[in-house]
């Protein structure tokens, strides 16, 4: 079962050259910080109320978030939601016929297990189920 929207990406060319805009400008105080080297991006997740904005900078040009600002720039990457059956999920989504990039959930940093849905089949919005790690 889908629970909630677990957070938004956006994809920033440096999470330092953001930050004050959330930070200091909009007021949002809980804000972590982390490198995920096996995914290539640096990751500050910034909490809001329930839901979290997960600002995504590059690890080096051959990054997956490098090649989506050179393509489209700066800006909203994907929507992620959570589950806590992430396998279930799969399992049940692929065999609706919906396209997955990840057919496994693979592990994203200390906190969560994460799969994309390819955006050809979701309105050419990037999908990422994700479930809390306990
Ligand atoms: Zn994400």
């Amino acid at each position: 079962m889908i629970n909630i929207i677990d957070h938004v990406g956006i994809a920033v060319r440096k999470i330092e050259d953001s930050l004050p805009l959330y930070r200091d400008m909009l007021g949002l105080r809980n804000i972590r910080i982390e490198s995920v080297p096996e995914q290539k991006v640096r990751v500050a997740m910034i909490t809001v109320g329930e839901v979290k904005i997960e600002l995504l900078e590059a690890l080096g040009p051959d990054s997956p978030i490098a090649k989506f600002i050179e393509k489209k720039g700066e800006g909203i990457h994907h929507i992620a939601l959570r589950t806590d059956d992430i396998r279930g999920e799969l399992k049940r989504l692929s065999s609706a016929g919906i396209q997955l990039v990840n057919a496994q959930p693979t592990r994203r940093g200390t906190e969560y297990e994460v799969a994309f849905l390819h955006p050809s089949s979701t309105n050419r919005v990037l999908i990422e189920l994700c479930q809390l790690l306990v």
